[in-house]
């Protein structure tokens, strides 16, 4: 019979401003300081009824009850609800007393209204509950038992119920404009303006009473951590209201897909987050997954524009007592991982990711120092004609020695780079130093080309092309005798700003290669939509020559010939690599059969040395001829 009021009011109080509940020490502050103004009533009003009445007994009487509540506000471990209800009965009583002391004075029933404003620190409706309550009773019985003592006016004394009453819809309505005005200035500082989500403050809050209640009755407690995969790129190419829109609608489909009971809020940026009530890591890896699918639908940004986006998702299911900040820290080094382990995924949380942390924040602390202490240097690659062994040209490769790790290989320290926005300053570095190394080495081999790395995060970034006319420029390399390298994953994700940008280099005269190709998932066709004039074959492929790996070189090779693009073997290591790929039509390669990354000045010497025909095959095999397939068109200037 109850059923559909108590849906009502379940219904009525969603719509109610939720506010945060106060913290246990803010609490009490703020109780005591009430139960202190309540005890001190406690003379006054005594002093007042001695002046009053001028009986002793009847002044005790009056201030009895209101030690009784003021005494209950002060016993510890009772709950939130006994101690604030008694300090507010005993408020309102002293506003009774005060009123019955007047003979019923108007002016005097401002006491209640100060007694709400007091009240509202408890930020409950409970208190308020109680307060209404009280004045109706004591309005109405005490105003037909005894009019006097509760109105000085004849038509209050004659209608005292009725007085009661609007007494009563005051104090409701008072009530009710401080507890909302309360919440709702509460909850702007709680709710993300853009996305309308729960912001870091209130999730931080929901994370801390999930864990409070994990202990209590053992319930899950998971967190998942979301972070846009290349968000800045929109942002940078379609502008912040396409950003936006893009965070809002991200924003809708999390909400969609959690419950109700789930928290899913907005950290700021592009970084979401969302607290699932009583699901265990399998049920929450599930809810990563549905938000990964959601997402990967097109958003419509401007006009016709679509746009789809990814997200790294760190899953962390609380096992054992531990703080707020440590779960949101696990959930964002899970993400991160994520991150690290190639986007659009969603990765477990493990004990050990922190230790790798530990490790990665030291090394990112020390990589900002390097790349200003010069403790971080280049060294050059040879590029090898592979039926003469001549040095085309060379690869600007990154060598870190660490003061306590030694060397540090360039797959560690590069994606750290990347990921802090060091490869910024390190990327227009190397672009710096080797163009002005290559002037030096062309003095030595007029033809020979310098081919430089570039991360994905230097190719989005607006200063690059910039960076690299100035590289020219001051130097006074040629465009022709530079080769910049992108990794095929860039020609995958950020189509039109890498042909936009690519397109803005060929018109230095520079040229581009596509690096350690066949290990992205770029479709093949698709390469003759992007202006490049390279293609590395990865060393992946070159390891299983000759023999299973030659079917894919072949193709990779054949692909290149068709678009007329210049081939270059990575990672040769043995003459039977060199000898298959010359079989296969592969004019040039790099690898430890020729030599590793060394620095300038030995480089220098080395093509002084030998003319740049060093015996890298010391006598063991004899140079091939060229092949005629590939003899025309693929020789580098
Ligand atoms: P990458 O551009 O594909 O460079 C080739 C890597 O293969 C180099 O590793 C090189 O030392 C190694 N290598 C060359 N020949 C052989 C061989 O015969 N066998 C084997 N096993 N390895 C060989 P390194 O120097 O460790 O560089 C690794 C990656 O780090 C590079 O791959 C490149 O992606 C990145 N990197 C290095 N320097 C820079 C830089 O200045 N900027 C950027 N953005 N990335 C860089
Ligand atoms: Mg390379
Ligand atoms: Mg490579």
């Amino acid at each position: 019979m109850l059923a559909p009021f108590v849906s009502r009011g379940r219904s009525l109080r969603a719509l109610l401003p939720a506010g945060r509940p106060i913290a246990d020490d803010r609490w009490e502050a703020r109780h005591r300081g009430i139960a202190v103004l309540l005890w001190l009533h406690v003379p006054a009003l005594f002093v007042m009824g001695l002046l009053t009445h001028h009986t002793l007994w009847h002044s005790f009487a009056d201030v009895v009850p209101v030690a009784a509540c003021g005494i209950v506000a002060f016993i510890p471990h009772q709950s939130r609800h006994v101690r604030s209800g008694a300090a507010t009965l005993g408020l309102v009583a002293c506003s009774a007393i005060l009123v019955h002391l007047s003979g019923g004075d108007v002016s005097m029933h401002f006491h209640f209204f100060v007694v709400v404003g007091v009240i509202t620190l408890y930020q409950d409706w409970v208190p308020f509950l109680l307060a209404i309550l009280f004045v109706v009773l004591h309005h109405g019985i005490l105003g037909v038992l005894a009019p006097h003592a509760v109105y000085n006016q004849g038509a209050a004394q004659r209608n005292p119920w009725l007085w009661a009453g609007i007494h009563g819809a005051f104090v409701l309505a008072a009530s009710v404009a401080h507890v909302l005005a309360w919440r709702l200035n509460e909850e702007q500082a709680l709710v993300d303006e853009l996305t309308r989500l729960p912001n870091r403050a209130l999730l931080t809050d929901r994370v801390r009473l999930a864990l409070a209640r994990r202990i209590r009755d053992g319930r899950d407690v998971t967190v998942l951590f979301v972070d846009l995969d290349g968000f800045k790129a929109v942002n940078d190419t379609m502008g912040h209201a396409s950003g936006d829109r893009m965070l809002v609608e991200v924003a809708h489909r999390i909400r969609g897909i959690v419950r109700q009971t789930d928290t899913a809020a907005r950290l700021g940026g592009d970084e979401f987050a969302v607290l699932l009530d009583g699901h265990d890591t399998r049920a929450a890896v599930v809810v990563a997954d549905r938000i990964l699918t959601a997402l990967a639908r097109p958003v419509r940004l401007d006009g016709n524009h679509e746009r789809t986006i990814s997200a790294s998702i760190g899953v962390v299911a609380v096992t054992h007592e531990t703080s707020v900040d440590q779960v949101l820290r696990n959930a964002d080094l899970a993400m991160y991982m994520a991150k690290a382990a190639g986007r659009g995924r969603v990765e477990v949380f493990e004990d050990a990711m922190f230790d790798e942390a530990l490790d990665r924040s030291d090394l990112e602390r020390d990589l900002r120092a390097a790349v200003t202490d010069g403790s971080i240097t280049v060294a050059y690659q040879p590029c090898v004609d592979l039926a003469t062994g001549e040095v085309t040209g060379v690869e600007a490769l990154l060598r870190w020695t660490h003061p306590e790790r030694g060397n540090v290989p360039p797959v560690v320290f590069i994606p750290i780079a990347e990921t802090t926005g060091v490869i910024l300053d390190l990327g227009r570095h190397v672009l710096r130093t080797a163009c002005r190394d290559a002037v030096r080495l062309r003095d030595a081999s007029p033809s020979l080309v310098m081919a430089v790395n570039v991360s994905a995060r230097q190719l989005v970034s607006p200063a690059f092309v910039g960076d690299v006319e100035t590289a020219l420029r001051d130097s006074g390399l040629a465009g022709s005798a530079l080769v910049l390298e992108i990794t095929e994953s860039m020609l995958v994700n950020e189509v039109d700003l890498t042909v936009a940008r690519l397109t803005e280099l060929k018109a230095l005269g520079v040229r581009v290669a596509i690096d350690d190709f066949g290990t992205g998932y770029s479709s093949l066709s698709y390469l003759r939509h992007f202006p490049i004039d390279i293609l590395k074959i990865d060393r992946s492929f070159v390891d299983q020559l000759p023999g299973d790996g030659a079917a894919l070189a072949r193709s990779i090779v054949r692909l290149g010939q068709s678009l007329n693009l210049e081939i270059v073997a990575e990672g040769v290591e043995d003459d039977a690599q060199r000898a298959e790929l010359r079989r296969l039509g592969c004019v040039r390669g790099q690898g430890f059969l020729f030599a590793e990354a060394r620095p300038l000045a030995k480089i220098e010497a080395l093509l002084r040395s030998a003319e740049g025909h060093p015996d890298w095959f010391q006598g063991q095999v004899t140079p091939l001829p060229l092949p005629r397939a590939s003899a025309g068109g693929t020789q580098l200037a």
